[in-house]
């Protein structure tokens, strides 16, 4: 079983309560490679400049990362975000964004790529997801994530890229927004009837919700000590969970199957957010994240004593 993911390839500039890093990789389909290598392969595609190099390349293929589908433009420098976070983690202030060789990217999956069974549409222009989308007519479960410039600016080209989706992962303010309801029930609702069957809103550090026609189901995010930068976290996630999925053969949506996909997804997210970028979960074991599920199980379960209430 195997993942293709098209989305940003990046260098980050982030500022955070705690530090920053003046040009560090970073990008969504980059977080998403690195989480979702533990489960299965993972190739991804996007463009790159002449200021990406090898140090670049060995963070991904030192976890496994299919490279091939990088598209080296020449004369071109990789996109850059640069962005900042105040106390509350959860708000990512964009400083500046530079699509620089994202400006004329045309996708053009390899064979290899638009063979695998399950694809991801990382955060990226919908327009560009759709393209990606249609060159894998029979992937077997197709997910995306998208951010609030989008829904900004190409709001009916993300709706339309959505129709064509199995599962939209978004923050639940972006789920709002998108949908112009309130209510996170309601607005899930209204994003399953037109198309994906799972929605998974982020919370940030509150965690992550699930909403099937089946159930919900909420996970809080690992209760850590030290945090010092969420970018990435969301993609992170993403990469656990239809990292996850994939390792299951990318059919099995049961509600048992997407809740153990939501803890991996926020077992690897919380060692994301440890370190700045990259650092972190590129070091990352997997008994280290078998250990961070197993604590997860513990402190969501409870037993219920019924007692005597009062009228
Ligand atoms: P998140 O997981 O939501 O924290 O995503 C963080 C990553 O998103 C960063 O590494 C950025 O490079 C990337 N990013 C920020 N803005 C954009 C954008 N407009 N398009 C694609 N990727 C972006």
């Amino acid at each position: 079983m195997s993942l293709t993911v098209v989305g940003s390839i990046a260098f980050d500039a982030v500022t955070t309560p705690f530090g920053s890093r003046e040009k560090m990789l970073g990008g969504s389909a980059v977080h998403f490679s690195l989480a979702s290598s533990f489960f299965t392969d993972v190739r991804v595609v996007g463009p790159v400049g002449d200021d990406f190099g090898e140090a670049e390349y060995a963070v991904l293929r030192n976890r496994g990362v299919i490279t091939d589908d990088i598209e080296h433009v020449p004369g071109g420098e990789t996109f850059f975000w640069r962005g900042h976070y105040e106390y509350d983690l959860n708000t990512a202030h964009t400083d500046d964004t530079r699509l620089n060789v994202f400006g004329d990217f045309a996708p053009k999956l390899s064979d290899a790529s638009r063979e695998s069974d399950v694809l991801f549409l990382a955060n990226i222009q919908p327009d560009l997801q759709r393209e990606v989308r249609e060159q894998m007519p029979d992937a077997k479960f197709v997910a995306l994530d998208s951010m609030n410039l989008w829904i900004d600016i190409a709001r009916d080209s993300l709706l339309k890229t959505i129709e064509g989706v199995d599962c939209v992962l978004l923050n639940d303010a972006e789920i709002r927004m998108l949908t112009r309801k309130p209510n996170l029930v309601q607005a899930a609702r209204e994003l399953r009837a037109i198309g994906p069957k799972v929605v998974v809103a982020k919370q940030g550090e509150y965690g992550a919700a699930l909403l099937t026609e089946e159930g919900y189901f909420g996970l809080p995010a690992y209760p850590l000590e030290t945090v010092n930068d969420p970018t990435g976290a969301g993609d992170s996630f993403a990469g656990g969970f239809v990292g996850y999925l994939a390792a299951t053969g990318g059919e099995d949506l049961s509600h048992e199957t997407l809740c153990r996909a939501m803890a991996y997804g926020t077992a690897i997210a919380s060692y994301n957010v440890e370190e700045f970028g990259t650092e972190r979960v590129s070091r990352l074991t997997r008994d280290e994240i078998t250990a961070r599920v197993g604590e997860l199980q513990k402190i969501t379960n409870f037993v219920d004593e019924p007692i005597a209430l009062r009228a």
